[in-house]
């Protein structure tokens, strides 16, 4: 069996640990005599199954008694109008548009009542985050929005916006337990968990209880409703069992890798490891402004769409798979998440390395 060094942006690598665990169990789970897959919803071992995924997940992120877990499907794009559908009593909300994802999320906003862009970073192709320092946040505004890291620019918040009092919203699907937050920091955190936590098809939504009501906009399916979940404990309908038993799969191993402030630390080692070597390089540059750059999604380019195209190609070959850029950014993307190995990001940069000398 050989493994390759997968640097895509999501679906996305995950600790082979944890795939060599669920493959030991994929025929009897745990003296079941079943697959997690096969197995009800309403059993006794797939409640505890959740009932530990929940519990480890609030250990590892410190998450207070009263905020929510939610385990839910629809992906991340669903959140983009639950959270207006839910949240927007005022039909006000401010809306920090620094990237793709922040933007399709402003944009459905529009459908549920007044959403504002309130700083954007349009102007320069989403390479920075925006001055969140002096923002002007609407006096009515239910709730302030932003994507903390942008998967596609590879940006950051390194400071969170000050809200004036508003609950924060924070799509953190491409950063995602990579490293300690601070959840009384926000109302709302959620995330896809393809990024950087599971296999695609759950959703996490972190919310504060008291953000959690029955006044959602008129006509909101309840699928679509938090206090449809939130009563059921994430158990109203079918969840999407087998990707919440592997993402407890991977919130085990993170607690045994040492926790979150162990995992950022290896990130920011693995992260430094590719922006020492992309700054002193004569032919690749990052495309992300420094202060802002991300530790997950690194974008970097050579200037030449066919040296970028023989690059990706060329690095295939050498086992460094899904290294493409997405095409509003164009070049290469590493996306470098938790179950990326310090050695896969040493062998990028081993390439890199030789590439330019090939092709100085
Ligand atoms: C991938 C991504 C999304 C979209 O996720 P889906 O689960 O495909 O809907 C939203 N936000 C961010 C930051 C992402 O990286």
């Amino acid at each position: 069996m050989a493994r390759v060094y997968n640097f895509s942006a999501g679906p996305a690598v995950l600790p082979e640990e944890v795939l060599a665990e669920a493959a030991s169990e994929m025929l009897d789970y745990q003296g079941s005599g079943m697959s997690v897959m096969e197995m009800s919803h309403r059993s006794k071992p797939f409640a505890s199954i959740i009932e530990t995924a929940e519990q480890d997940l609030r250990d590892l992120m410190g998450i207070p008694d009263n905020y929510r877990v939610l385990f839910l499907q629809g992906g991340a794009s669903t959140q983009f109008a639950m959270i207006p559908m839910n949240l927007m009593r005022n039909k006000v909300a401010d809306y920090v548009v620094s990237g793709s994802w922040s933007k399709k999320a402003w944009k459905e906003a529009k459908l549920y009542g007044d959403a504002r862009c309130i700083a954007n970073s349009d102007d320069e192709n989403f390479s920075y985050v925006p001055d969140v320092k002096k923002l002007e946040i609407s006096e009515d505004a239910d709730y302030v929005y932003i994507c903390q890291n942008e998967t596609i620019y590879g940006t950051v918040y390194h400071e969170l916006p000050d809200t004036q009092g508003k609950p924060l919203v924070a799509d953190v699907s491409s950063c995602f337990l990579s490293e300690p937050v601070n959840v009384s920091d926000y109302g709302l955190i959620y995330g896809g968990v393809q990024k950087n936590v599971g296999p695609a098809g759950v959703t996490i939504v972190i919310i504060r209880e008291d953000l959690i009501s029955d006044d959602v906009f008129p006509g909101t399916p309840t699928m679509l409703r938090y206090d449809t979940h939130a009563d059921a404990k994430s158990l109203y309908n079918t969840p999407p069992c087998y990707g919440i038993y592997l993402c407890g799969k991977v919130f085990k191993w993170l607690k045994a890798q040492g926790g979150l402030e162990a995992m950022k630390e290896r990130n920011v080692e693995k992260a430094q490891l590719l922006y020492d070597y992309l700054d002193q390089s004569a032919l690749f540059s990052g495309t992300a402004r420094k202060e802002d750059r991300s530790i997950m999604n690194v974008p970097f380019v050579t200037g030449n769409d066919e040296l970028d195209a023989k690059f990706v190609a060329e690095a295939k070959k050498a086992g460094i798979e899904s290294i493409k850029g997405h095409r509003s950014v164009g070049g290469m993307r590493a996306s470098i998440y938790n179950a990326m190995p310090r050695e896969g990001v040493e062998a990028l940069v081993a390439f890199m390395k030789q590439f330019e000398a090939d092709n100085a």
